[in-house]
């Protein structure tokens, strides 16, 4: 059904980008209009769990994108001296449940895969989506430069500061966490680097993360407690993040030498406070639009991809769009809830700077049996797609 209905993804980012190509691959009409002028590399990397990965392989790209990327052995926490409080082997997990785990990817080399992917003529650049009106039959969608477009259906792909979902819930606006965050890919990385972990470091000065990525390039985070929109936090450098992680293990300090100021990132870490719709008639809200989360688990691209191939099924296989963006709501909400508020929840603990609660953190990681985080990845990969 809907073969001859025209769709519109606002937002070519990895949900709208991801939903085009699963679109057309079911022989769908798309058009994705973004409001960035040109395709320019982004900055960061990315960690995508099982869930993303099967989204993929559902969707019929994952060869192309898992070779774009790297797949590490192990995911580690760490205590400031560098000890280990909790290991996840990640090859071990792979083949018990038969899908990649713990696999990295720098966000440009993602897109790239993605945009290879989309038929030529797909993507419109230069078109910021700046108001829309609904009609029984379809979707009036106006652009910052006057022009617009019609269609009979649109999927709000356009972020945590979703133009549409600010005009269809004013109330729900994006949150603060309480933390505001560093990233930066480095190819200059210390030869005493684990190129096989993921880990992350978790101390009173706040979180630092080490993720490897392909030719031999290194993605780094840091998350420190600050005000909103912290004017000094935004204005530091790399010497300002040398002297706040001093005490932290080795190679953090050495990364951090290794960074420029211009490849510095940086954001306040916000969400969105789970939605209880994500369906409005002729309009459905994906990814960070409609759940947008704290990157405390890896999962807002993971949920993006997800969203975009269990979507594409859906419609493939429905007799009606418009009760269809109903059931997908309807599928979706529960998990996506869970997983924005586990990912809060945790974000919460691991930015601790009580050293008595930190030292209580601590001691019940290590003990914590690694049965605990089976059961956490089994809920993250344990997604049906129909
Ligand atoms: C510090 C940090 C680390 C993260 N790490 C991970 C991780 O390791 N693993 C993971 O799975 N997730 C991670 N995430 C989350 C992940 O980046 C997002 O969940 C993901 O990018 C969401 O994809 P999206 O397509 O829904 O939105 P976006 O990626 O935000 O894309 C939205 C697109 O819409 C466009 N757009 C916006 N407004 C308009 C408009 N009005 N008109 C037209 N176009 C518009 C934008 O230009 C953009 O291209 C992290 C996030 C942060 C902040």
């Amino acid at each position: 059904m809907g073969r001859s209905k025209r769709f519109a993804i606002i937002g070519g980012g990895i949900g709208g980008l991801s939903l085009a190509i699963a679109m057309q691959r079911k022989g769908f009409q798309v058009t994705v209009f973004e409001s960035a002028a040109s395709i320019a590399p982004l900055g960061a990397g990315l960690g995508l769990a099982a869930n993303a990965v099967r989204a993929f392989i559902e969707i019929g790209i994952s060869e192309d994108v898992l070779e774009a990327g790297s797949v590490l052995k192990k995911l580690s926490i760490k205590n400031q001296r560098g000890k280990v409080l909790a290991t996840t082997d990640s090859q071990k997990i792979s083949s018990k449940y038969n899908v990649v785990n713990n696999f990295t990817i720098h966000r440009a080399d993602l897109h790239e895969v993605l945009l290879r992917h989309l038929k030529e003529g797909t993507l419109q650049l230069g078109r910021t989506c700046v108001d829309f009106v609904q009609f029984a039959s379809g979707v009036k969608i106006t652009f910052q430069d006057g022009s617009s477009a019609e269609a009979d259906y649109v999927i709000a792909c356009d972020g945590v500061h979703s133009i549409f979902r600010r005009k269809l819930l004013p109330e729900s606006l994006p949150r603060y966490a309480g933390y505001t965050c560093w990233r930066a890919v480095i190819d200059d990385v210390p030869p005493s680097l684990d190129l096989n972990e993921t880990s992350e470091t978790w101390g009173a000065a706040g979180r630092f993360g080490i993720v490897p990525l392909t030719k031999n390039r290194l993605y780094w985070f840091a998350c420190v407690n600050a005000g909103e929109n912290d004017q000094q936090k935004s204005a530091y450098g790399v010497k300002d993040l040398l002297k706040h992680f001093a005490k932290f293990h080795s190679p953090i300090p050495e990364i951090l030498q290794n960074t420029k100021d211009r490849q510095l990132i940086w954001n306040d870490i916000i969400d969105i406070k789970p939605l209880k719709r994500f369906s409005f008639g002729k309009i459905l809200l994906i990814g960070d639009a409609a759940h947008a989360t704290t990157p405390n688990m890896g999962q807002g691209a993971c949920m993006a991809i997800e969203d975009a191939a269990i979507l594409a099924n859906m419609i493939s296989d429905s007799q009606s769009v418009d009760e269809t963006f109903l059931a997908f709501e309807r599928k979706r909400i529960h998990r996506t809830t869970t997983i924005v508020n586990d990912s809060w929840q945790l974000g919460r603990i691991a930015q601790w700077e009580n050293k008595l609660l930190i030292t209580l953190r601590d001691s019940l990681l290590r003990l914590t049996p690694p049965s605990v985080a089976e059961k956490r990845i089994r809920f993250i990969q344990d997604v049906s797609f129909q």
